[in-house]
C-alpha cells in the first residue's frame, strides 16, 4: 500500500538492541535497566492477580492509582489534580503522547518541538495531519533561544512538545524556561505537551521543574509520566497524563479506542507501591547519581569527552578524539568491534546534526558499567 509514513523505518532503539544481541555487546543503547524493580511491587502484582483483579480496569485507570498520582503530584508540584477528571492512566507514556497528539492536532496545525527530540512525537503529528516546526538545540547546553521560539510562532501554532529531563541530551528545563514559554504563548490558544517521564531522575539542586507547577501553563498543559522509568519496570508499560478536565476529556476520547484501559493488576500494584513506599521515588535521584558518577569516573581515563548530565539515565559522550565516522556508523562499529552498543544523536534531529555525540544508558548494574567502561577506555 502507499505508506502514510514513507520515510519511517524501525526505531533506533529496536535496531541497536538487535545489533547488540547479534554481536553479544554490552547494551547501553535502548534505555532500560538491567536490574529488576522492587520486590514489593512484584509481590503486589502476584497478590492482585491471585485476588481475581484480572478483568478490565476502568477506562480512566483504577481509583487507588489515580488517588496516589494526585497525592504525589500535590507533594511534588504544589498542585493536586482532580482524581476523576484530570488524571488518565495509559499504556506507557507512549500511549499518552500519541493520544494527546491525536486529540489536539488538526490537519494543517503546526506543532513546535525541540530537536534532538524523542522519536515518537513526529510520526503521531504527521498521522494527525499536523506540520512539525523544529527548533534545533545545540550542544553542550541544548538551551532554548526564546527569541527564536517566538519567531517560529504563527496563527497555525497549536501545540508545543517539550521534554524535561531531556532524552537524549540529559539537560533539564529551569522554572525560568517555563516562565519564558508562558510569556511567548499566553496571548494565543496554544497547548503544551510536557513529556516528564524522567521527572524522578533529576540531579538539579532545584529539583525537577514540572509544567504542573506553573499555574497558568498547567491550564493549557498535558503532563505525561511513566512508571516504567520510576520503578525500573519498562516492560510493564504503565504511564499516565495529567491535564485540565476539558483537555483530559479530549485525550480520553482517543484513549478509549486506542487501548480502552490498562493492565488491571499492574495498576493496583503500582498504587500500593506509591502509597507504601514513596521513599522509592524520593531516593531515585541519589540512586542514579551514584551510577552516573561511577560511570563518569570510570570513563575519565578514556578519550571520550563527557557532557554534563543533569537528569535522565543517559550520558552523552563526544568521540571526536577517537574517530571520524559519523555517529550512526560509529555506533555500529562500536557495537560490532568494541562490544558496546550506544545510540547516535543525529537520529533525533530532522536537520543535519554534525556533532560526534553518542548516548550511553547508565541504568545498569555496577558490573555492567565497569565492563563497558573498560572496553571504552581502550579506544
Ligand atoms: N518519552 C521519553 C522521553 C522516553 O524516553 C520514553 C521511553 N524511553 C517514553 C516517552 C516512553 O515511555 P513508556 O515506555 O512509558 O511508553
Ligand atoms: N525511550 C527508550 C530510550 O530512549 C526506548 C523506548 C523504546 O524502545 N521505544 O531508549
Amino acid at each position: 500500500p502507499e505508506s502514510k509514513l514513507p520515510a519511517l523505518g524501525t526505531t533506533i532503539f529496536t535496531q541497536m538492541s538487535a545489533l547488540a544481541q547479534q554481536h553479544n555487546a554490552i547494551n547501553l543503547s535502548q534505555g532500560f535497566p538491567d536490574f529488576d524493580g522492587p520486590a514489593y511491587l512484584q509481590e503486589r502484582l502476584a497478590y492482585h492477580v491471585s485476588q481475581g483483579a484480572n478483568q478490565y480496569a476502568p477506562m480512566i485507570g483504577v481509583a487507588p492509582l489515580r488517588e496516589a498520582i494526585a497525592q504525589k503530584t500535590a507533594e511534588l508540584y504544589g498542585y493536586q489534580p482532580d482524581v476523576n477528571s484530570e488524571i488518565t492512566v495509559t499504556a506507557g507514556a507512549t500511549e499518552a503522547l500519541y493520544a494527546a497528539i491525536t486529540a489536539l492536532v488538526r490537519p494543517g496545525d503546526e506543532v513546535i518541538c525541540f530537536d534532538p527530540s524523542y522519536d515518537s512525537y513526529a510520526p503521531a503529528v504527521t498521522l494527525a495531519g499536523g506540520i512539525m516546526k523544529r527548533i534545533a538545540l545545540q550542544p553542550p547546553g541544548f538551551r532554548v533561544d526564546w527569541a527564536e521560539f517566538t519567531a517560529l510562532l504563527s496563527p497555525r501554532t497549536r501545540l508545543v512538545i517539550l521534554n524535561t529531563p531531556h532524552n537524549p541530551s540529559a539537560t533539564v528545563w529551569q522554572k525560568s524556561d517555563f516562565a519564558q514559554l508562558w510569556e511567548a504563548i499566553a496571548a494565543q490558544e496554544i497547548y503544551v505537551l510536557s513529556d516528564e517521564v524522567y521527572e524522578h531522575i533529576c540531579f538539579d539542586e532545584a529539583g525537577h521543574a514540572s509544567v504542573l507547577a506553573h499555574p497558568q501553563l498547567r491550564e493549557r498543559a498535558i503532563a505525561v509520566s511513566s512508571f516504567g522509568k520510576t520503578f525500573h519496570m519498562t516492560g510493564w508499560k504503565v504511564g499516565y497524563c495529567v491535564a485540565p478536565a476539558a483537555l483530559s476529556a479530549e485525550v480520553r476520547k482517543v484513549h478509549q479506542y486506542l487501548t480502552f484501559s490498562v493492565n488491571t493488576p499492574a495498576q493496583l500494584a503500582l498504587a500500593d507501591m506509591l502509597q507504601q513506599h514513596p521513599e522509592h521515588y524520593r531516593e531515585l535521584p541519589e540512586f542514579y547519581r551514584a551510577r552516573r558518577d561511577r560511570f563518569v569516573e570510570a570513563l575519565s581515563a578514556s578519550r571520550f569527552k563527557l557532557l554534563p548530565c543533569e537528569g535522565t539515565y543517559f550520558l552523552l559522550a563526544d568521540y571526536s578524539a577517537i574517530s571520524d565516522l559519523d555517529d550512526v556508523a560509529f555506533c555500529q562499529w562500536l557495537t560490532k568491534e568494541v562490544g558496546v552498543a550506544a545510540i547516535p544523536l543525529s537520529v533525533f534531529c530532522a536537520d543535519a546534526f554534525p556533532h560526534k555525540l553518542i548516548r550511553l544508558c547508565f541504568a545498569k548494574q555496577e558490573a555492567t558499567l565497569d565492563a563497558a567502561a573498560e572496553r571504552l577506555c581502550q579506544l
